[in-house]
């Protein structure tokens, strides 16, 4: 290195604004072990408290994505999209939008990850049924061939820096700082080769960004920074108030799944499906009409077209077929029991973040990235902010392994209701740009 590492902290410290030449130093020097943990450690709490301006973001991002192996492909660069959403309870969508999207045309190369805390991952899910989600690179270019996309999980080879600062991010007390944000969402997804991105950025008790006004803040620096970096993007904000859809847990989620491409699946979570699926076919195919392609999509979950298209995708990625054609059989966990809750006929608030937590409870999720999951355990009926309930009816049905986490999960659940006279107004789905 030929600067010394303490002079770039001191200029972050001092509030100064780091050159693409001093970040790349420092940050390549980290990947390389000439600059040290705890000076890494100094430089990640100096972005936390000092920020960064976009064009750091930007410098940043960049030589992240460069930090490893990128997919490249024999495809007009725009016709290739994504999606990223920052993550909350009953989150879903993946699976349903990628076949929604491959019915149109777009590729779709999707890395997804892996839950952790109180918020589900796309692969845990995945891999509840079977499908096979680390893909080698010949596997990946054959299935964009044939199906026009797959979903799978991120090697050890794609943006290496990402996985190495965000373990560090995790033990200094910087996981919150917005430019470090947006460089480990952006890096991953610019190192997949696409041309257009969605965001899907959740506010709300059960989100990453818990008021509007901060989900904005990162929808806004993330598409910036994104344009910069050459992306198309487009950015939803929507509510995360309430859980998405009615079941949260891993294989449960999957069965909601089945239910939504099969045009029967809650409302919530099918408009958001078909929302942020239009707007990756608008990133693609920017002359089309967003009401024409929101009927065209509707009508693919109707008409069995995206049903037929997810089991092409899981059948090329192993999934059992046999479970996603019977989803009655993904309901195996051995006790279940109601949450019922007094107070209204209303519900009118949920700590959402306390449902998430009340699955990690039961098993379904992760406190360390290397704890494994009981797929099979969850909450399903579960009812949103605004549901009139009748007297003695569930907020929600716990799934569990056995009687004593039900009775932790039951009381979980219970105490994140609180049910009153009125119903709460949410707005659900915004677009910002
Ligand atoms: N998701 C990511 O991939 N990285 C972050 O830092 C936060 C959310």
């Amino acid at each position: 290195m030929n600067l010394l590492p303490q002079e770039i902290i001191r200029r972050k410290r001092d509030g100064l604004a780091l050159s693409s030449h001093e970040l790349a130093e420092f940050f390549q020097g980290f990947l390389r072990g000439e600059v040290a943990d705890y000076q890494m450690g100094a430089m990640l709490m100096a972005v936390t408290l000092r920020g960064m301006v976009p064009q750091e973001t930007s410098d940043l991002t960049k030589i992240m994505r460069d930090s490893g192996r990128q997919l490249s492909w024999p495809y007009p660069r725009h016709q290739i999209v994504d999606k990223h959403s920052t993550g909350g309870i009953g989150d879903k969508t993946s699976l349903i939008i990628l076949p929604l999207v491959l019915c149109e045309g777009v590729k779709v190369p999707m890395m997804a990850g892996r839950g952790l805390g109180h918020t589900g991952g796309t692969l845990d899910k995945l891999e509840a049924v079977g499908w096979t989600v680390y893909l080698t690179e010949e596997q990946i270019a054959a299935q964009m061939a044939t199906l026009g996309g797959c979903i799978m999980g991120q090697t050890e080879q794609v943006v290496p820096l990402d996985r190495k600062l965000y373990a560090m991010r995790d033990v200094t007390a910087t996981v919150e700082s917005i430019p470090l944000i947006v460089g480990s969402i952006l890096s991953k997804k610019l190192a997949e080769g696409i041309g257009g991105l969605v965001l899907d950025v959740k506010h709300g008790t059960g989100a990453f960004m818990a008021t509007r006004d901060a989900a904005y803040e990162l929808a806004q620096q993330l598409a910036t920074v994104g344009r910069s970096c050459g992306l198309s993007v487009h950015c939803t904000l929507s509510d995360m108030n309430s859980p998405l859809g009615t079941h949260a847990g891993n294989a449960l989620e999957v069965a909601e799944c089945c239910e939504v491409l099969s045009g029967r699946g809650p409302e919530d979570t099918t408009e958001l499906s078909i929302h942020l699926a239009a707007e990756m076919v608008r990133l693609a195919m920017p002359s089309r009409d967003g009401d024409e392609i929101r009927a065209k999509l509707r009508g693919h979950l109707l008409d069995g077209t995206a049903w037929r298209k997810f089991l092409q995708v899981a059948e090329a990625q192993n999934g059992d077929l046999d479970l996603l054609q019977d989803p009655k059989r993904l309901y195996k966990a051995p006790v279940k029991k109601a949450v019922v809750v007094s107070g209204g006929p209303f519900v009118s608030t949920i700590d959402t973040r306390q449902l998430g937590l009340a699955v990690l409870a039961l098993g379904g999720g992760r406190r360390l990235v290397n704890d494994r999951i009981n797929p099979w355990v969850g909450l399903t009926g579960l009812k949103r902010v605004g549901a009139r309930l009748d007297r003695d009816e569930p907020v929600a049905i716990v799934h569990a392994a056995d009687e004593s986490t039900a009775a932790v999960a039951v009381n979980m659940v219970g105490q994140a209701y609180k049910l009153g006279e009125q119903a709460t107004a949410h707005v659900f789905i915004e677009d910002i740009t």
